[in-house]
This record gives C-alpha cells, structure tokens and sequence, in this order.
C-alpha cells in the first residue's frame, strides 16, 4: 500500500467505495426481497449492484458479482413464498434474473471493449515513446557524426533541413531552406558543382552525390559531403532524402597525414642515402678516375712529335662521356635529397629498375650478392614519381641484402618485371634470405614493424603508401625454396611500351 503513487492510492479508495456500496445496495435488496409481502420484482435492483462491480473495471468480479445476485435472488424467492409458487411471483423472479444476467452480458462486453481500447492506446503511447527516443537518438548521432538531414520535394523546391543542416550551414532557425540558402554558402568556386548537382535531381537521378566547400559568413571554409537517394516519388513530384556531412576536420587530417608521411618518406631517403654514402662516392669516383686518365691520354696523343688527332678526340669524347654519367649520378642524388612535392610522369618501368640498382650495385658487391635481373619487353609505362618509385625498389632490395647478412649460402637477387594482367605491370624482388614468418607477412607493412635492432620499421610502410598512392598494391610472399619475395603492381599506362 505504502509502495503505491498517491494516484493509484485513490484509484483503490474509490474501488473499495464502489465494492462497500454495492454490498449494502446487494444487503438491502436482498432483505426486501425476503419478505413474504411485497408483489414487486424487487430483485430488478441487483442490475444496480451488477452495474457498479463492473465500474471498477474488475471482469472477475463482476462476474462473480452476477453470480452472487443470480443465487441471492433465487434465495430470496425461496424465503420469500412457501412451496405454493404463484405465476406472478415466478414470473417477477424471471425478470429479474434476465434483468441480472443481460446487464452483467452487457456490462462484460463493454470491459472487453474498453481493454482494447486501453492496449491501443497505451500501444500508441509506447509507439510515440519510441519515436522520441529514435528522435533523440539520431539528434545525438548527427552532432556527434556531424551529418545532417536535408529533404528536398521537387519541383516545387520545398525544403526540410534537420537541426545539424542548419548549424553546418551556420544559419538560423528563421531561414527557410532553399537551393538559394545553399548556394548563398557555397565556395564561389564549388558554386559549378552545386548547381550540377541540383540539376541531376531536377532531372530525377536515382542517386546525387557531391563533395564541396562552403565559404562560411567569417570567411572559414568547411568541406561537406552530400549524398540523397530519391525516395518513393511523390504525387506529382519527386522526393529526395539525403545527408549531408561536415567533412572538414576528416580532409585536414588526411592533409597532415599525407604530410608527415611525406616528411617522413624524406626522412627515411636521406637516411638511406646516408647508408649509400659509399656507394655513391664509388659511383661518381670512377667515371672522374676515368676522365683524370682520359685527359692524360689524350695530352700524351697531342704531345706526341706528330699530334694524333684521330686519338686524341676519341679520348675527349669518352671524357665527355664519363664526365655526363658523373653528372647524371649527381643529379639522381640530388634529386633524392631534395624535399618536394611528387611528381608523376610517365616512366619505363624497366630504366627505373635499372636505374635504381645502380644506385646500390656497389652496396650489392660490398656484401658479395650475386644479382640477377629479367625485364620484360616491351617495357611497361607506368605513370609515377621517378624518384618515389626508386626509393620503393632500393627499399627493397636493400632489404633483400640485410635479409641474406647471416646466409652461409648463395646470396642472391632476382628483380623481375612482367605484365601481371592487362591493366597492371609488377615487379617482383626475390632473396635467399631468412624469409618471413606466416606471422609476419600481414605485419611487415605496418609502420614501425620491425624485427631488426636498429630497424625503424618504416621502410615498407613507406613503400605501401607510395605503391597505394600510385593506384598499385604491394605483398610479400616466402615461397618454399626459402627467400622472400617483395612485389608490387602498379597501373599500366595503356598504348605506350617501351621495345627493349
Ligand atoms: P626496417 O628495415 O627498418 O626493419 P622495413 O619496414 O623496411 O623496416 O621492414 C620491416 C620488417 O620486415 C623488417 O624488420 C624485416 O623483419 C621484414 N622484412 C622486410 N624485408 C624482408 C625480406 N626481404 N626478408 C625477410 N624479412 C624482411
């Protein structure tokens, strides 16, 4: 009792209210109804009885209630005459008996009407319930997610923007949405891509997507992405259901990520370029060793008592050579230390595979690996960041040649190109190193993986990104004869080759 709401208290006091009067109306028919004097249907008061048990609701009880007054109108006729039954006197007990028995019909039948017409509502309560929560559900969804909804009718234009729309828009309640509102926010150069945009729903476009910017009232810029669906068409129109996403802060960080990996990439190619140092010196020493001895030559050719001219211009012209391929190992090194943004151009896959092992051939000798190159021909195109692209086979072949350090056996490198489908060509860089562990060969392209103790771990996760950024894919594979294998595709520019 103490549990109940003060509401349901008095629902209860009302009840008892109802059961006690019906219990004294019930007492005082049923006393009258007992004397032998009265030739009236007294027992017709029951249905009075039967009346207020069925106000309180209770089916049970009035139910019992009717039973109750059925056995008391019957006791009532036994007491009231002797075994001498006169018709008038059967005739009132049977009218009151209908009487009893059609109301407590009656009366059930409108409990049951009134209990469904309870549950419909409380139904439609719970339904409403539920629409407000969904309602409150997606209002915290779309200021999380920052998405807003916008519903467009056409032709008429009639707009609906949800409260997100508006706060992207950065505009208040008293606007009305319309084409005109958007537009008055779209970037002036975007303002091409908005109207394409609304005139392909104009059109009726099953789908309308579009990317662009929004020039705000204190001059920021935010980059929204829409995308509506055309929903059920409407009589005489066309309907459009869409959302529209506050995508700047995703694009600002996918700037810095694309820029700190480009500093990185940088990072990592003047630390290679630091382990190549020997190398490159090698590289440009020798073509200048070669001048120094050409340019003797040909001093001695010309010094001679009758100058050999013939000799002598061979001599300058191999200087002249030598002289270029210094220059040309130059200018690979400097551009590689350079920091800038890529450059793609349509490269020969094949002279960038050459290129890219010249650059380490004296590294490959220094740690006595036997190399071993097949190019196909014709040679692919592929449109690229020459520099970019040498610093992903480099990357791996010098981890081929850090993989076969502690090999007692052959050491050895294969670099082979060929067209992997019709749309790619690859590139593959076979070792007889340690191999990779079926663990790691889902890892190794994770930044930071690293099984060396002075690894970074950042060499494949810069190839990756250069390959991915290229449109191509790159995988690792450790076939049984042992070794790994490091390839990567990349698109194939259509129609040009190279003839080897
Ligand atoms: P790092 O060379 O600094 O470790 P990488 O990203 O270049 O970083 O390589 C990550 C890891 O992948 C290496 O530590 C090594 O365990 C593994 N790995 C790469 N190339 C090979 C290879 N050719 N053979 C075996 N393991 C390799």
């Amino acid at each position: 009792m103490k549990d109940r709401p003060p509401a349901a208290r008095a629902v209860h006091r009302d009840v008892r209210v109802l059961f006690g009067l019906a219990a004294v109306i019930a007492l005082v028919v049923f006393v009258i109804d007992s004397l032998p004097t009265l030739d009236i249907a007294i027992a017709v008061f029951y249905v009075v009885v039967v009346l207020l048990v069925a106000s309180t609701g209770s089916r049970r009880a009035t139910i019992a209630v009717a039973w109750g007054c059925i056995a008391l109108t019957l006791i009532g006729f036994v007491l009231s005459h002797d075994v001498h039954y006169t018709n008038g006197a059967l005739a009132r007990c049977g009218v009151s008996l209908l009487a009893i028995v059609t109301t407590a019909i009656l009366s059930l039948r409108n409990l049951a009407a009134t209990a469904t017409l309870h549950e419909q509502v409380e139904e439609r309560k719970q339904a409403e319930y539920a629409l407000e929560r969904s309602e409150a559900f997606l209002l915290d969804a779309q200021r999380l997610s920052r998405t807003g909804s916008i519903a467009t009718s056409l032709p008429s234009g009639v707009m609906w923007w949800s409260d997100e729309a508006y706060r992207i828009f950065d505009y208040g309640r008293d606007v009305v949405p319309s084409i005109e509102a958007i537009l008055a926010r779209a970037h002036p150069d975007d303002m091409a891509l908005v109207r394409g945009a609304h005139e392909q729903a104009l059109a009726g476009a099953p789908l309308v997507e579009v990317e662009h910017r929004l020039l705000m009232a204190d001059g920021s810029v935010k980059n929204v992405h829409y995308v509506a669906h055309l929903a059920s068409p409407q009589a005489g129109g066309l309907e459009y259901v869409g959302a529209l996403m506050d995508v700047t802060e995703t694009k600002c960080a996918q700037e810095a990520l694309a820029r700190s990996t480009a500093e990185l990439a940088h990072v990592t190619r003047i630390t290679m370029l630091g382990e190549l140092a020997a190398s490159i010196a090698h590289e440009v020493t020798q073509p200048i060793a070669a001048i120094v001895t050409c340019g003797d030559a040909s001093l001695r050719w010309l010094n001679r008592p009758t100058p050999d001219l013939v000799e002598a211009k061979q001599s300058i012209a191999q200087m002249i050579r030598d002289a270029k391929r210094a220059s040309d190992v130059i200018k690979q090194i400097r551009s590689m230390a350079k920091k800038r943004d890529p450059l793609p151009a349509k490269l020969d896959l094949n002279e960038i595979v050459v290129e890219s092992i010249e650059l380490v051939r004296r590294e490959l000798e220094r740690h006595r690996v036997e190399v071993r190159i097949e190019l196909t021909s014709p040679s692919p195109t592929v449109s690229c960041d020459r520099v970019q692209l040498q610093q992903v086979l480099i990357n791996l072949v010098m981890n081929g040649v850090q993989a076969m350090a502690d090999v007692a056996g052959p050491r050895r490198v294969r670099i082979v190109t060929r067209r992997f489908d019709a749309g790619n060509a690859q590139v593959m860089v076979q070792d007889s190193g340690a191999g990779i562990s079926q663990d790691n060969v889902s890892r190794l392209f994770n930044a930071f993986f690293t099984t060396k103790a002075e690894g970074m771990g950042m060499g494949l996760s810069i190839c990756r990104s250069i390959v991915e950024a290229h449109g191509g894919r790159i995988w690792a594979e450790s076939p049984e004869e042992g070794g790994a294998v490091l390839q990567f595709i990349l698109p194939v520019e259509e129609g040009e080759s190279h003839e080897h």
